[in-house]
């Protein structure tokens, strides 16, 4: 799946590319990330990439023309695959959102700073927004990470457990069951029996419980879509 970035810092994009499980997904060639520095597609001699907004108030806006330019460049005018912008004001990411963006073979991320991109941006290139969260983030970098982390995590290969990704949290609408792992005790706080026994069947129901339990628990929300 190839991921192309738009951004004014593409210096916070590589290194996170460049660590870990994300890393070895490309040189696996599962995944390939292009990384576009939004100002390279200005003109002017100052390289000037954000504005005043009209009708004033505070903050800068991110202009229209070096946006397009970027990626009318890289991907065509229609640009040829999906271009989701970063954004408080999109639709939230779950595993759900996740999956379906592994299922594409490729998507344009548009990382916005300051107060955000001008409309017309949304309006004419965008086709899709996402948000991760009901919080504000100081630009689109992060969310744009978090995507590409967490849909790697769904193409097949990434993970070294191929069922990881659909047994973890969310994968089968509840969240996980808790783990444990040497040594037995620490500081008096032992390891529940029933992960010692080897009863696979025991464990597979106690860890049904506590994924259930847990679930009542933190996010109670989550129930009312599975089928108990
Ligand atoms: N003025 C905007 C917020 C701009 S924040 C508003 O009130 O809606 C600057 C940039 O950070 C945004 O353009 C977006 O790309 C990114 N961003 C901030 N919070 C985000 C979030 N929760 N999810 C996704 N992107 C976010």
């Amino acid at each position: 799946m190839r991921f192309d970035v738009f951004t004014l810092l593409p210096e916070v994009i590589t290194p996170y590319l460049n660590s870990s499980i994300l890393q070895r997904a490309c040189q696996k060639g599962l995944i390939d990330v292009g990384v576009h520095n939004i100002r390279d597609y200005t003109h002017d001699k100052h390289h000037v990439t954000d504005d005043a907004p009209y009708g004033g108030g505070g903050g800068m806006v991110m202009k229209v023309e070096p946006i397009f330019e970027a990626v009318e460049e890289v991907l065509g005018s229609p640009p040829a695959c999906p271009v989701i912008l970063m954004s408080p004001q999109g639709r939230p990411l779950t595993t759900a959102v996740a999956q379906e963006l592994a299922a594409l073979p490729r998507i344009a991320l548009l990382c916005g700073r300051y107060e955000g991109v001008d409309e017309r941006v949304c309006e004419h290139l965008v086709t899709d927004q996402i948000s991760v969260g009901d919080f504000v983030l100081t630009g689109g970098e992060l969310p744009a990470l978090c995507i590409i982390d967490a849909v790697t995590r769904f193409i097949p290969g990434a993970l070294g457990d191929p069922d990881g990704a659909y047994d973890d949290s969310f994968g089968n609408g509840l969240l996980e069951y808790p783990h444990y792992t040497r040594p037995e005790e620490f500081r008096g706080w032992k390891v529940p029996e029933v992960l010692l026994s080897g009863n696979h069947a025991a464990i597979a129901r106690w860890r049904k419980e506590q994924s259930l339990a847990r679930t009542k628990k933190h996010r109670p929300d989550l129930l009312d879509d599975y089928d108990l």
